[in-house]
Parts: structure tokens; sequence; C-alpha cells
């Protein structure tokens, strides 16, 4: 399902193949740092951008990228590199119609000051890490 989503100043715009519309809530100090809160992500296969002159690119670890705008900050995606996957900020689509919260992970990360309703899968760091090492084998 193609989706289409922007920064907060609209000068980078881009065009995804959704997987779905579940949404997964990561924990992880790095993503609360980086997006100011948990990172609301959205899994898709592509990503497709016109214009790149806006893009940074931030290298946060050995297996990702972190990509923004330039111009406004806004944390657009995370890019995990060795396969084509985007875990894109859910909060850049156009169209949230239909999003569901579904999973949280790095739960053991979150710090204590918030909690979620949702009725959501728990995963700690550990058990997400093996299992994009073992997608990263495929
Ligand atoms: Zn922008
Ligand atoms: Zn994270």
């Amino acid at each position: 399902m193609m989706a289409t989503g922007k920064c907060f100043c609209g000068a980078v715009r881009y065009t995804a193949k959704l997987e779905n519309r579940n949404v997964s809530a990561c924990h992880c100090g790095m993503c609360r740092q980086w997006s100011a809160g948990p990172m609301f992500a959205i899994f898709s296969s592509t990503m497709d951008i016109a214009d790149k002159s806006s893009l940074g690119v931030y290298r946060s670890s050995e297996w990702a990228e972190r990509v923004f705008c330039k111009k406004c900050g806004t944390p657009l995606y995370n890019y995990l590199l060795g396969k084509d996957f985007y875990e894109i900020s859910a909060e850049t689509l156009d169209d949230k119609s239909g999003l569901v919260l579904d999973t949280e992970i790095f739960v053991d990360d979150k710090p204590g000051y918030y909690v979620f309703a949702n009725d959501t899968k728990k995963m700690t760091g550990a058990e997400i890490i093996a299992d994009i090492s073992a997608q990263m084998r495929d």
C-alpha cells in the first residue's frame, strides 16, 4: 500500500510502500533523544524521495542511519543498512487513518514518567535485537 508523507516544513516529501498500518513505539534511549519521545514507527520496504537536497543522514549505529530534514529538523526515518527496511516516523505520514499502535520495543529502556494504555505486544531490547539479527541473516 503506497503512502505519502513529508517533514514539518515540506522540503522533504516521500512516497513509501507500507507493509501494513501497524505502528510500533520504540522506547530506546537513542529514539527518545532523537525524536523527543518514543519513536512511533511504521515499516516500509521502499523509500522514494524526489528532492534529496534537504536530507540529513546520521549514522547512529553499526546497522542504522537516522534520516532527517536539514531545514526543519523533523526525524523522518531509520534506515537499516544492508536490508531495504525503513522505519518511518508515523507522524510524518499524510494519512494517519487506520494506524494501530500494536507493538512497543525496548520496554526495558522506557523511563518511568509515561506509560501507554494501548494493548500492545511488548519486547525488550534483547528480544528485538535478536529478532532483527535473525531477519538480517535472511
Ligand atoms: Zn523540513
Ligand atoms: Zn529505538
